[in-house]
């Protein structure tokens, strides 16, 4: 087995042992970035010198007996998740030598258990996208195809994760970004509860739909890294006060008697027919292993995609105006104060970033306000009572996590609203609240991965944590690497 092919627990065992050392590892994920990265371009910032120092001070750890649970594993994080003395950079212009002197929670705990930071990964600029493409430093590419896209907002941890470009990841998704990516690079992705895991230090795009979450390359480093990341933070205001419970102990559990919802509206004339029959046929396989499927309905789905895009918008314009040339980051010159903030704005942001901020800003206006946002809360409320009801009969609901698998480069770039269409099964989750995983269940006939998406009730990560793991030790999807 290749270093680099490591999953957490492999490597926390290979560690523990003494078969491998936090260096070896470490060297053996630049030796394939160095082999790699060219083509995929997963990274914004790497930090080699810095990880090199700490792989060493975590072997002197390990040999002193100090024992923690991610020691010497190697990790990237979205780039839009502050690091302390790393640039972090939400892959725009307006932020790229924004270096936070603070620590994000998620990455603190991550520090606290001894994990060793690779580097910063691409995004679409302030997670606004589907494909990785809206990124002031460049396109990454799918592993799978590197003449398609890896998915987006967090297109670079996918990517990363399934070429061995780092063990596991962190993303943020706040209508998809994790779940998508995950399911179009053929690794698992999961978002948790609104409030289960901290944003303090993540850079705010809709604060009321933002949550971080684990990319990784099986179930077991989901759980093992939601496990560190989840629990209250009083940093963070809306960060939930409730116990974590262990998501690993519940893993190999059995799932007998567990009722599977199987929406109609997810599974539609005219979608793809291999994404259809791959997740049909994962249903078959846990009814063999003892779940039961029912027909479910939840009828506001038509709505979920315009809602998210007025309330995600109206969220962004809202929390984008801090970007003004004086507190943060790039600044423009100007002849006077409105000068210096129109010119900083018109040069620092992309195109998609100005889209929503328009778009956004029109949503709140006067005049528009309950026409639009106010009409949208609505909405957002009638699609997450939906899920309560359903909820009430079944245990879980398994969806596919796109339309399609991964589409070429430049294919939607110009076409926004199909751009946004690629994220309509994994909106309404974030709408609602509720916890998703996306795990692979299949590949295209162009040997493309194809994910499954399994929802489950608020703050019930176990449940769909140990449905995702029964199926996938019963098939070997996870198993297939890239050939690069
Ligand atoms: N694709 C969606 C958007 O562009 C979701 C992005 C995300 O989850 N960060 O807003």
């Amino acid at each position: 087995m290749k270093l680099y092919n490591l999953t957490i627990s492999k490597a926390r065992e290979a560690i523990s042992k003494g078969e491998v050392s936090p260096s070896e590892l470490v060297n053996a994920i630049f030796k394939r970035i160095e082999d790699v990265e060219e083509k995929i371009k997963a990274y914004v910032t790497l930090t080699k010198v810095r990880a090199i120092e700490e792989a060493k001070q975590r072997g002197i750890d390990i040999k002193k007996g100090i024992k923690k649970e991610l020691a010497g594993i190697p990790l990237a994080i979205k780039d839009n998740i502050c690091t302390e003395g790393v640039r972090t950079t939400c892959s725009s212009r307006i932020l790229e030598n924004f270096i936070p002197p603070y620590e994000s929670t998620v990455t603190r705990r991550l520090k606290e258990e001894g994990y060793i930071l690779i580097g910063k990964t691409n995004l679409d600029e302030f997670a606004m996208g589907s494909s990785t493409e809206n990124s002031a430093f460049g396109a990454t590419k799918n592993p799978w195809d590197i003449s398609r896209i890896p998915g987006g907002s967090s297109g670079g941890s996918a990517s990363a994760v399934a070429s061995g470009e780092c063990i596991a990841a962190l993303g943020s998704d706040t209508g998809g970004s994790i779940r998508q990516p995950a399911a179009l690079c053929g690794v698992v992705g999961l978002k948790p509860t609104y409030g289960s895991v901290s944003r303090y230090g993540l850079v705010a795009f809709a604060s009321s739909l933002d949550q971080i979450g684990p990319i990784t390359k099986d179930v077991r480093d989901s759980a093992i890294l939601l496990n560190i990341i989840s629990g209250h933070d009083p940093l963070d205001s809306t960060s939930a006060p409730i116990s974590v419970p262990d998501f690993e102990s519940v893993l190999g559990k059995d799932i007998k008697g567990i009722k599977i919802g199987i929406p109609k509206e997810y599974f539609i004339e005219g979608m793809d027919k291999e994404v259809e029959s791959s997740v049909m046929n994962a249903v078959k396989r846990l009814e063999d292993i003892g779940a039961i499927p029912v027909n479910i309905t939840l009828p506001h789905t038509d709505y979920a995609v315009a809602t998210y895009y007025i309330l995600a918008s109206s969220e962004a314009s809202s929390n984008l105006a801090r970007y003004d040339g004086v507190k943060y980051g790039f600044r423009a010159e100007g002849k006077d104060l409105m000068d210096m903030y129109m010119k900083t704005r018109a040069k620092g942001f992309g195109t998609e970033v100005k889209r929503r901020i328009m778009l956004g800003t029109y949503a709140l206006s006067a005049g528009y306000y309950e026409a639009y946002y106010g009409k949208a809360q609505h909405v957002r409320t009638l699609i997450k009572r939906d899920f309560e009801k359903v909820f009430e009969t079944v245990d879980i609901i398994i969806t596919p996590t796109t339309p399609t698998p991964a589409f070429k480069i430049g294919e939607k770039v110009d076409d926004p609203l199909q751009m946004y269409l690629s994220d309509i099964f994994t909106i309404s989750v974030n709408l609602a609240g509720i916890p998703a995983i996306s795990i692979p269940c299949g590949f295209s006939s162009q040997n493309l991965p194809i994910g499954m998406q399994i929802i489950g009730r608020h703050f019930n990560e176990e449940t769909i944590l140990k449905v995702a793991y029964a199926y996938e030790q019963s098939t070997e999807w996870h198993l297939r690497k890239p050939d690069l």
